[in-house]
């Protein structure tokens, strides 16, 4: 079968992301539906790169091809890192953004700027059929905003402000949070070592 990349998740937009970042490889992107891998994969890691890890294994073993997996969330220093790897966990998988975004202003109402420092972070794992694990991490700096601002990106983006574009990560284009952002970076790492693996 013609070499390609499986990569572990059922979400469209990460998808397109990693298409889009990847392209250069001059190999197939896939994703895990694609593939026809179905079932669930618990994700009971306690860093985002061991959780990275699991997903990844978890497709490589069910199809005997490279896989490749992220994890990622947001870390608030206030919060001592919270929600960190529980972030699409917080409050309850289903609820709504708007409720979990106002629930994280109102936890840090009247906290000061120099106090409301923040990240995104992403870990990417890539595990090949001979065995080899590789992971890479990317981090995007910021602080808890005052108010909830901005259509674009998902999750936490509108209330995650950006000192240098001077707005929220929802308030920039799909090619500048590529740029940016903790997977944009977390891939173009995972890219590199993944040649010199090939190399
Ligand atoms: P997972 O990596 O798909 O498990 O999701 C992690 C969760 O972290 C997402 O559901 C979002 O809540 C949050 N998150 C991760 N990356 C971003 C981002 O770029 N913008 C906003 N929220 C994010």
């Amino acid at each position: 079968m013609e070499k390609r990349i499986i990569f572990a998740t059922g979400n469209e937009g990460k998808m397109r992301e990693v298409r889009m970042i990847l392209a250069d490889l001059k190999l197939p992107v896939v994703s895990m539906k694609e593939a026809g891998v179905t079932g669930d994969i618990i994700e009971n890691g306690t860093t985002f790169e061991e959780n990275a890890l699991i997903k990844a294994r978890a497709v490589m073993e069910r199809t005997g091809e490279m896989a490749l997996a992220d994890d990622s969330g947001l870390e608030i220093d206030y919060l001592d890192g919270a929600p960190g790897i529980y972030s699409a966990r917080f409050m309850g998988e289903d609820t709504p953004y708007e409720k979990k975004n106002a629930a994280i202003l109102e936890k840090l109402s009247g906290v000061p700027e120099q106090e409301r420092t923040a990240r995104f972070v992403c870990a990417i794992a890539c595990v090949m059929p001979d065995g080899t694990e590789l992971t890479s991490r990317g981090t995007m700096e910021g602080r808890i905003a005052y108010e909830i601002r901005g259509e674009n990106g998902f999750g936490y983006d509108p209330i995650f402000y950006l000192p240098e574009c001077g707005c929220s990560s929802a308030q920039i284009s799909p090619e500048q949070k590529n740029e940016l952002s903790h997977r944009g970076k977390a891939l173009r790492s995972m890219k590199e070592k993944l040649r010199a693996y090939w190399e």
